[in-house]
């Protein structure tokens, strides 16, 4: 017997209707690519994004075809983003910090038809357009008077706007359709193509925005630093408008002082970026004095935050840090650190400690670890192995079959992450599996002392690797960014970190640095550091 309920296919276009109809006046505000801020609300959003489907089917853009974007945050892009899926085809957004190789690679491999971009690409895209045959129209999100001289065509996104009446409706069709894609940033191996659905993005927008998760409202007002091309915009493009939550965008700005003015002169609610951005607001907050008074709770993901972080934003700033992990693969969201009534009671370290933990997965995502052979782990919080996730916003393939079969025996997609999870299901990362030290027999989490290292209040960043060590395997070596004018020794640094980590975990060594590389999300690029630091890892050998 099957239930009596309606058809009504979770189209992700349906979230920018309900917005439009019952939050119409709800602002959306941007920093424009060509200076200046515009605003705008939902309403006016929905029916430029109406025009932008009628243009691409003008444009013969089809239920499944891939069309990119390779633009910042702005509320153009979120009107392109939902134009492309209101009639079927496929949003592709494009990280602009990619080597240009890759780049090129995935819009080939994705078979991009059109590129929609911004001003700031304009280069860039002119140097690589004559490798990227299957790209028919650059489109450049301005008007005719900003548009740049280059080589080869660009089209005003204004003028092609105005070319659509807007006398059009969305196409409504079966939610398993493609709605996204977005690659993996390939730190190793080539980018992979995962591929988010209509139904998996509104399930994962609708369990982002519980009260134990992002918990948005209509009385938020959010601001996505993470970029719309990192992971789905961690679900907030489409988690603000069904939950009518205004949104600020940065746009191209995501320095310290451009982002505090936005916190403060929009009085946002709710931000979130990965800990580099932070880091750049937290020092501009720190030279100049400023406060940040609307601020409620920032989400810091992406990779580890430290513990720093956390307590600076909280005892400082009274805003409340929410700790994040997930991957594109996972849509991104996986778990989030809020306290549940076993920690809620805690205070001062004890409760940085769970803070510190990535935390604990909503309703549609499963999670196990597993041992080498694959066997489950105890849920005791120190025990650690291999994160599994299943459920479903979690990838079950690649585009195209890369990588081959994905999943376990039950269905798990493997993370690649090195987990603890306690008794109450929260859930620690300790590291990549690739990332992990080896030495004599143990292993040691690079996550949690690079934690310990940027508690020092000299230390600017810390990245820790293994180096090649002929007793033991392996031995961390910590890299470390001193902050301007900090006169920092190595033996300083290491009595800091006794007694904060066991004592075989304590790095022998220390190297300063100018600089730690990233990845093209903001991570730290470790293959990088290892090439780097390789001959002495040949020399300890
Ligand atoms: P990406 O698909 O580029 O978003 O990268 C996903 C990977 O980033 C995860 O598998 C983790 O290794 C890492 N990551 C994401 N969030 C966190 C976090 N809060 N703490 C530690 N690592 C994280």
């Amino acid at each position: 017997m099957h239930g009596l309920m309606q058809d009504w296919p979770l189209n992700c276009h349906r979230i920018l209707d309900h917005a439009a109809t019952y939050h119409g006046e709800r602002e959306v505000v941007s920093r424009l690519v060509e200076g200046g801020i515009d605003r705008t609300t939902y309403r006016a959003l929905r029916e430029r994004a109406l025009k932008v489907s009628q243009r691409l089917q003008g444009e013969g853009i089809r239920r499944g075809d891939r069309v990119a974007t390779l633009a910042w945050n702005t509320a153009r892009h979120l009107e392109v983003w939902y134009g492309i899926l209101g009639i079927g085809a496929v949003c592709h957004t494009v990280n602009p910090r990619l080597f240009a190789e890759q780049l090129v690679y995935i819009v080939n491999h994705a078979e991009d038809r059109i590129l929609f971009t911004d001003i700031s690409f304009v280069p860039l895209v002119e140097k690589l357009k004559d490798s990227m045959p299957s790209l028919k129209k650059v489109i450049v999100l301005t008007d005719a008077a900003h548009l740049p001289e280059a080589e080869i065509e660009l089209i005003a996104y204004e003028d092609w706007l105005a070319e659509a009446d807007g006398d059009f409706a969305w196409e409504s069709f079966d939610e398993n359709c493609a709605a996204g894609m977005c690659y993996t940033s390939g730190t190793t191996g080539v980018p992979k193509g995962v591929v988010y659905s209509h139904r998996s993005n509104v399930l994962h927008a609708l369990v982002a925005n519980q009260p134990d998760m992002l918990g948005l409202s209509s009385r938020d007002r959010v601001m996505p630093v993470v970029p719309m091309f990192h992971a789905n915009c961690w679900s907030i493009c489409y988690g603000a408008p069904m939950a009518g939550a205004a949104m600020v965008m940065p746009g191209p700005k995501m320095d310290g002082a451009s982002i505090y003015e936005l916190l403060d002169s929009e009085r946002v609610t709710v931000t979130a970026a990965v800990p580099t951005v932070w880091m750049m607001l937290l020092a501009y907050l720190e030279e100049t004095g400023a406060r940040l008074p609307h601020l409620q709770r920032v989400v810091i993901g992406g990779s580890a935050c430290p513990r720093a972080m956390i307590e600076t934003f909280q005892r400082e700033y009274e805003v409340e840090v929410i700790h994040a992990w997930g991957m594109t693969e996972t849509s991104p969201l996986g778990t989030l650190c809020t306290l549940k009534p076993e920690y809620a009671g805690l205070t001062g370290e004890e409760r940085l400690n769970i803070q510190e933990k990535q935390g604990h997965p909503p309703f549609t995502v499963e999670m196990k670890i597993a041992d080498d052979m694959d066997a489950p782990l105890p849920w005791d919080g120190k025990t650690f192995g291999r994160l599994k996730v299943r459920g479903p916003a979690v990838a079950r393939a690649y585009f195209k079959g890369e990588g081959g079969a994905l999943l376990d025996e039950e269905g798990f997609f493997d993370t690649g992450d090195v987990a603890h999870i306690d008794r109450y299901g929260y859930m620690q990362i300790t590291d990549r599996s690739k990332d992990v030290i080896k030495s004599g027999g143990e292993w040691i989490s690079s996550i949690e002392l690079e934690n310990v290292a940027v508690g020092h209040p000299a230390v600017a960043e810390a990245a820790v690797i293994g180096v090649a060590d002929e007793k033991w395997g392996e031995r961390p070596l910590l890299v470390v960014v001193a902050k301007a004018g900090a006169a920092l020794t190595k033996e300083e640094l290491l009595d800091f970190m006794a007694g904060k980590v066991a004592k075989w975990a304590v790095p022998d060594d220390v190297a300063f640095v100018d600089e730690i590389p990233h990845t093209a999300t903001g991570k730290i690029q470790k293959t990088a550091l290892r090439e780097r630091f390789r001959d002495r890892s040949a020399a300890n050998a």
